[in-house]
């Protein structure tokens, strides 16, 4: 059911790059999964911090520095409610979701136990493998325990139970996937994790964007996610985590912002966040965030998602229509992700015409191989929605899927 005040033409106009030319043909931007686009009022407040507010935070003393300094912290009050933390103090800027993994696995990781056991599932995006693997290389005593899926892309969830051992000390999972686009039942496997005394990871890189997340009510351990996959800035990301833990973590990298006090005869850090928080911070994109909630929020994360879910199924049904069609991920709880092979065609090829067509989807694997492998694929073609996309480029979608494909067979 269409929404009576879901304006998506008003929320089009936000964004200058959807007038764009692909070719000579409207642009139809179909990889929202990847990034999404920026509104007029995010790019605004960035060029503002270089023009109006540039120095550098917690430094000074002097206005443009506090100036400065206010609009970061103000980002974070923001981001604490937005995901309903309980305070700042458990809100800590990162490059992104990467780079969030990356300091927990790190520091989070050097107290695990040893012969530790760390649960990861087959959908995971290589952000959420590859720190824990090279945690694992440091510590070759720890081990890799991986979660299946089932035909339709769901996880196993007695898979994951049966996975849980007196060595288990992590378990660390995706909330939506970024192929199959499965939202997983994130508070029912938080829940049991905690139930086996095991601390939780959620990589919300692609939920974030489409539902709302509330920390509290999930109880997760630690939450990350990207904000230009949010319609803000790249380039910054959060990692919320519980303040107890983050107490006992040690530093992840060292350097200015995230000391009290250095000497040669040693160093005290800073409180939190700041420990975490070494040298200086993308203050301008910080300050720009609040923009991007600012969208969302006039919209309704809740709109959006109806929205984008119209688009979703009716995109999904269109193209089952088409002879050949494979769509991977069919969880009938699952966000607006559609990824596909059509017969024999090469998810590259299908991606360059679709392309010449002014329509841009992504291809290959996605940064989930060992998705891929399990599936017996290389790669896919993935179409994804966000709140600007409109019924009518899914019927364009649909009729340059409908002529590329007969070139390509
Ligand atoms: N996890 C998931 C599920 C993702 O989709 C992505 C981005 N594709 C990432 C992690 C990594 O995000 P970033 O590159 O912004 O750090």
């Amino acid at each position: 059911m269409p929404m009576m005040n879901y304006d998506v033409q008003e929320i089009r106009n936000k964004f200058p790059i959807l007038s764009r030319r692909i070719d000579g043909k409207p642009l139809i931007y179909l990889d929202n999964t990847a990034t999404s686009q920026t509104p007029r009022s995010v790019v605004d407040a960035v060029s503002s911090g270089y023009l109006d507010f540039k120095a550098n935070v917690h430094r000074g003393v002097h206005t443009l520095s506090q100036e400065a300094t206010e609009l970061q912290e103000e980002c974070r009050r923001r981001v604490r409610d937005y995901i309903s933390a309980a305070s700042v103090e458990e809100v800590i800027f990162t490059r992104g979701t990467t780079e969030a993994i990356n300091l927990v696995a790190s520091s989070f990781g050097s107290l695990f136990p040893y012969d530790g056991e760390i649960i990861l599932t087959v959908m995971e995006h290589h952000a959420n493998i590859v720190p824990w693997q090279l945690l694992q290389s440091r510590r070759p005593d720890l081990k890799i325990r991986v979660v299946d899926i089932n035909d339709i892309g769901e996880l196993k969830l007695d898979d994951y139970r049966n996975l849980f051992n007196e060595h288990t000390c992590m378990a660390s999972f995706c909330h939506v996937s970024n192929v199959l686009g499965t939202v997983n039942p994130v508070k029912e496997m938080i829940d049991y994790a905690h139930s086996r005394g095991v601390p939780v990871l959620v990589d919300g890189a692609q939920a974030v964007p489409h539902m709302k997340v509330d920390v509290k009510y999930l109880d997760c351990d630690f939450y990350v996610f990207s904000s230009h996959k949010m319609y803000g800035p790249t380039g910054i990301g959060v990692l919320y985590g519980k303040k107890e833990h983050l107490l006992r973590m040690p530093p992840y990298q060292g350097g200015g912002e995230m000391i009290a006090h250095v000497s040669f005869d040693g160093t005290t850090f800073a409180e939190l966040p700041f420990k975490f928080e070494a040298g200086t911070p993308d203050f301008v994109g910080i300050g720009a965030f609040p923009k991007a909630l600012d969208f969302i929020e006039d919209i309704g994360i809740g709109n959006i998602a109806v929205h984008e879910h119209e688009l979703m199924e009716y995109a999904g049904t269109r193209m089952l229509e088409i002879p050949g069609m494979r769509i991977f991920g069919n969880a009938p709880d699952k966000s607006a992700v559609i990824s596909f092979l059509v017969g024999d065609i090469h998810h590259y090829d299908m991606g360059m015409l679709l392309d010449k067509l002014g329509v841009e989807v992504r291809t290959g694997h996605h940064c989930a191989q060992p998705l891929m492998q399990r599936l017996g694929i290389s790669g896919t073609v993935r179409a994804s929605f966000a709140a600007y996309n409109t019924l009518e480029e899914v019927d364009a979608f649909i009729a340059a899927l409908q002529r590329v494909i007969p070139i390509l067979l």
